[in-house]
């Protein structure tokens, strides 16, 4: 399942470098994640970076988009080829 940011995102930029999947952009007013491209981190790291490191804790999983691992993982690789 792929995530997506809410409301209270503060547009502080720290969730961007930390995206392996480079699925993170600017938006206006908030930042947007690319739900074709998150891999919820599956591939890269344990965890979501992006959660990790959001001080406005706006980042839940976005509903619209239900994956397996296995998905994400697929999702993951085609990224990277
Ligand atoms: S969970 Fe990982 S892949 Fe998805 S937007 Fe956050 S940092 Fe990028
Ligand atoms: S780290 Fe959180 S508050 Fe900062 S831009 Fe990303 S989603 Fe918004």
């Amino acid at each position: 399942m792929a995530l997506y940011i809410n409301d209270d995102c503060t547009a502080c930029d720290a969730c961007v470098e930390e995206c392996p999947n480079e699925a993170i952009t600017p938006g206006d007013p908030i930042y947007v994640i690319d739900p074709t491209k998150c891999s919820e981190c599956v591939g890269a790291f344990d965890e979501p970076q992006c959660r990790l490191v959001c001080p406005a804790d706006c980042i839940p999983d976005n509903p619209d988009y239900r994956e397996t691992r296995e998905e994400l993982q697929e999702k993951y690789d085609r990224l990277h080829g």
